[in-house]
């Protein structure tokens, strides 16, 4: 068996082809995000057809996340120069004149921002470095004092922590990235910048009206209104990703650590897969080793028992993605068996009642010392409540779908087969047999039914 926490790899210019995709799957990749925010159309479908032909080639599932770039707002240009310095403490004007600007003004180019703005609200620019607060709020006008940093850049996005802005959840780009998404059957879709539990249900309803393909949502966790909802917006969600790079900009930065242990219990609760994401190996863009934090960072997700981590550009655009998943894969795999090893809580689900069966499934596993859980599965939802009750044993999970085993992927502990033969035949040895297991205790779950058989 191999590490319980999956491995997400965002794909981009250096991990596209087919070699490296298949050297990736092989070195422990589950699944692959695909952005948005830079390619889109038919770039990214190759891509996707590339990933289904390569699992294929392989026999191994994996799930792709078509991640959606969202309403991420940027200032306008500026006359000459590509930044201005400012002082701490000068006023600064953002307006809807799309004329370039200067160290004076510059053109803020959405009006739903505008309009949601309020007095001392915080606007942060360059990942937090420049921060303003709001003055004064005038139609078309908005007065802001510079608190701290010294640099403002064309183009730049930037951060809104304080203020729920009254934008819709899918951008015009967004729909027509997600139309043609769609018509690509990616297993997840990945929402950015959900700030309600409305916005899930709006992006559903616009993949339910276009498809009756089973395409999962993602909620990306990155703004503070979204924490205030998260129990809403978990149950409303197949999946979270905790989106630490723009959430550690928009929430003081110390308190990231925490909110990713409460979203983590939280997504356990409500049986919902979940990604930390963002600089796991950051300097593994342009090095071989990963530093010392980093592998702590890895790990500490694991300890976690996230189910899955995430590469960024450390494979999309850095010097060797096959050697960042296999370092990834190897702190896993070590931390995962550490904590095999060594349970300490491995029961202990916040709020999950006693008599919960799937909480019954992982202790019968864990009492009889199981050498697996063998799971037949039509819809996926018995396997991932399984996975959110950690059980201290390997999930196998049979599908007579393919898509079910993809999406299976993101889910900790499970390793799932698309097989309809073994799906048909209720074939647990066999499931287990092809994973290696040749002997010992099997706890199989059939439609909710629980026996214990043995494999000799
Ligand atoms: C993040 O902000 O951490 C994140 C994953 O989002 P993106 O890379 O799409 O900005």
């Amino acid at each position: 068996m191999q590490k319980f926490t999956k491995i997400t790899v965002s794909i981009g210019p250096k991990s596209s082809n087919a070699t490296i995709l298949r050297e990736m799957m092989l070195a422990g990749a589950n699944a692959f995000r695909l952005n948005f925010s830079h390619d889109t159309g038919d770039v990214q479908g190759t891509k996707i057809d590339t990933i289904r032909s390569v699992a294929r080639e392989l026999n191994k599932p994996c799930s792709i996340i078509v991640d959606l770039q969202g309403p991420k707002h940027r200032i306008g240009d500026f006359v000459t120069e590509d930044k201005y310095k400012l002082k701490i403490g000068q006023h600064f004007i953002f307006d809807d004149n799309p004329a370039p600007g200067n160290g004076e003004r510059v053109c803020l180019p959405h009006p739903d921002v505008m309009a949601s703005l309020h007095v001392g609200d915080r606007i942060l620019l360059n990942d937090g470095k420049l921060e303003m607060r709001v003055d004064s709020v005038r139609p078309n006008k908005i007065d802001a004092v510079v608190v701290r940093g010294d640099e403002i850049w064309s183009r730049r996005g930037f951060n809104l922590p304080d203020t729920l802005i009254d934008t819709p959840i899918l951008t015009d780009k967004d729909k027509s990235d997600l139309e043609y998404a769609i018509t690509k059957n990616p297993d997840w879709v990945a929402v950015s910048f959900v700030q309600k539990p409305e916005d899930i249900a709006f992006v559903r309803d616009f993949i339910t009206a276009r498809t009756s393909h089973q395409i999962k949502i993602i909620a990306k966790i990155e703004r503070p209104q979204a924490i205030d909802r998260i129990e809403d917006i978990v149950q409303i969600s197949d999946g979270i990703m905790i989106a630490r790079g723009d959430l550690a900009v928009e929430m003081p930065f110390e308190q990231v650590p925490a909110i990713s242990r409460k979203i983590i219990r939280t997504c356990r609760m409500y049986n919902r897969p979940v990604i930390m994401a963002t600089q796991m190996l950051a300097s593994m863009v342009e090095n071989e080793f990963p530093t010392r934090a980093e592998i702590s960072d890895v790990a500490t997700a694991a300890y976690l028992r996230a189910d899955s981590t995430m590469t960024s550009e450390e494979t999309t655009v850095g010097i060797n993605p096959v050697n960042t998943v296999g370092v990834m894969a190897r702190i896993l795999n070590y931390s995962d068996m550490d904590t095999l090893a060594n349970p300490y809580d491995w029961l202990r689900i916040d709020n999950v009642p006693e008599n919960d069966w799937s909480r019954s499934v992982s202790s019968m596993a864990h009492l009889n010392k199981v050498a697996a859980i063998v799971v037949f599965d039509r819809d996926g939802q018995t396997t991932t409540e399984i996975s959110c009750r950690r059980p201290d044993v390997p999930i196998i999970v049979v599908c007579g779908s393919e898509t079910i085993a993809n999406q299976l992927c993101l889910s900790r502990g499970v390793y799932a087969i698309y097989d309809a033969e073994l799906f048909s035949m209720r074939d647990a040895f066999g499931a287990a047999r092809a994973f290696g297991i040749t002997y010992g205790d099997l706890v199989i779950v059939d439609d909710r039914k629980i026996s214990l058989r043995t494999l000799v």
